[in-house]
């Protein structure tokens, strides 16, 4: 059953048993009964209101800044079609279209828009994938603003990256703007100075995480600096120590902070910048004595996790086997058998060979996914309420639809497009995530 199905079922039933529910406090399953709507929906109200916000779901408590994208209103056809006549006219568009469109779909996208990804993975594979349909003239990119950047800075200029609904951004990639990176900067660089020390390294190396927005890859090419991902931050980190006595890392403190743990750096040297506070909210010796300065930025899906659902797991499953996502806060990574990127997951879960229970931190769509693909285990989410990425799950058939059949009449809506001078610093930063592969 996918998460939009079971939300479906949720709400419905909560809405006849509403009264009883209310009287026996019965928990809700899903952290939000507004996830059953439509999200024109809530781009309505978002138009409504003159502020953009991230939707219910996950992230539905983060503050979106002022300049989100935001979507304008979707056709009225395509809100009121059902599913089966979506189905109909995107399998139709799609087969138009043919090989000058292709469709890419995150893991932790809804089922009901992942059935139409000519790729499935994470936000890296789905750029490198792009790349070997180069006669693609259309970039149907199924998961968030970042991943549409880094798609149009990875294609070619001829090739128009489309994010389906403009809504669906990332709270963590919000979490650092490009002007307060930059403001963090220069109060560095007045702390640090620009001097290398005798082993010819400078005093601090930004690292940003793909999950960031194209200007802060920029920042990073510019200055020295490297991406990386889930799947590489260790050898990325050890890249950055090379070159640099530190490393100023955003926007997840949990990344940052799990990778570096793991490689020895102590939790004292790993002082925290909050941009909302002078100098983040450290004295200068701290940053003095940091090895890595981690950004105050978090997935509000991967903050979900904890602990008790972990003790929950083992108590209800002896000989069950914890994997998390390294987004997830450090105490859950320490308490889990195994942390890894959704690739790692992945493969940790083909690799076994024997019928075993899995408890999965990580997106509730990808899990359910894994679930079903392999029957002869047991996977659930460590997360017992239904919370999806709530941007990611904005994109809906109907905004597929739309993007595909006026594609079909020579029009192009939705594009991202990177900057060409942006794109040129961002470019220069993968391509040193790419070179510091092991
Ligand atoms: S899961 Fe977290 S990091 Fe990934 S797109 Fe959603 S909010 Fe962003």
């Amino acid at each position: 059953m996918s998460v939009n199905t079971a939300i479906q079922l949720i709400t419905r039933e909560q809405a006849e048993n509403a009264a009883k529910s209310a009287a026996a406090g019965k928990a809700t399953a899903t952290c939000s009964p507004a996830l059953a709507k439509g999200p024109w929906e809530y781009d309505l109200a978002e138009a409504l209101a003159g502020v953009p916000a991230y939707g219910p779901g996950a992230s539905n408590a983060d503050v979106a800044p002022a300049a989100t994208p935001r979507q304008g209103q979707l056709p009225e056809e395509y809100k009121l079609a059902s599913h089966g006549e979506l189905d109909v006219r995107i399998r139709a568009a799609k087969e138009k279209l043919g090989s000058r469109a292709v469709i890419l779909g995150h893991f932790y996208q809804r089922d009901e828009v992942i059935q139409y990804a000519d790729f499935v993975g994470d936000s890296f594979q789905l750029a490198n994938a792009a790349l070997t349909r180069p006669d693609a003239e259309a970039i149907i990119f199924c998961g968030v603003h970042f991943m549409a950047e880094t798609a149009d800075i990875l294609s070619t200029p001829e090739q128009a990256v489309i994010l389906p609904n403009l809504a669906a951004g990332c709270s963590m990639a919000d979490m650092a703007d490009a002007d307060s990176v930059e403001e963090c900067w220069e109060q560095l660089e007045e702390i640090f100075g620009t001097e290398k020390d005798d082993a010819g390294r400078v005093p601090v190396i930004p690292v940003t995480y793909m999950n960031s927005s194209a200007a802060l890859k920029a920042f990073c090419g510019r200055n020295g600096g490297i991406v990386c991902t889930s799947s590489n931050a260790k050898v990325v980190l050890e890249w950055a120590f090379e070159r640099g006595q530190r490393v100023l890392f955003f926007p997840d403190q949990h990344l940052g902070r799990n990778t570096a743990k793991a490689m020895g750096v102590p939790l004292e040297q790993m002082p925290m910048w909050n941009p909302r506070k002078e100098l983040g909210g450290n004295d200068e010796q701290a940053l003095l004595d940091s090895r890595v300065i981690l950004w105050h930025g978090f997935c509000s899906v991967h903050k979900r996790f904890n602990v008790g659902q972990i003790e929950k797991a083992r108590a209800d499953f002896p000989g069950v086997n914890v994997i998390v996502h390294p987004e997830c806060p450090m105490e859950v990574v320490d308490a889990a058998d195994s942390a890894g990127s959704t690739d790692f997951i992945k493969k940790a879960i083909a690799a076994a060979t024997e019928p075993t229970t899995f408890a999965i931190g990580t997106e509730v769509n990808m899990v359910n996914r894994l679930a079903a693909e392999y029957p002869q285990h047991t996977i659930f989410c460590l997360d017992p309420v239904i919370c999806p990425c709530s941007t990611m799950y904005r994109i809906h058939p109907g905004y597929l639809a739309w993007v595909l059949e006026e594609l079909v009449e020579g029009r192009i809506v939705n594009r991202i497009t990177v900057a060409d001078n942006v794109q040129e610093s961002a470019r220069t930063a993968l391509e040193r995530m790419l070179a510091a592969r092991p």
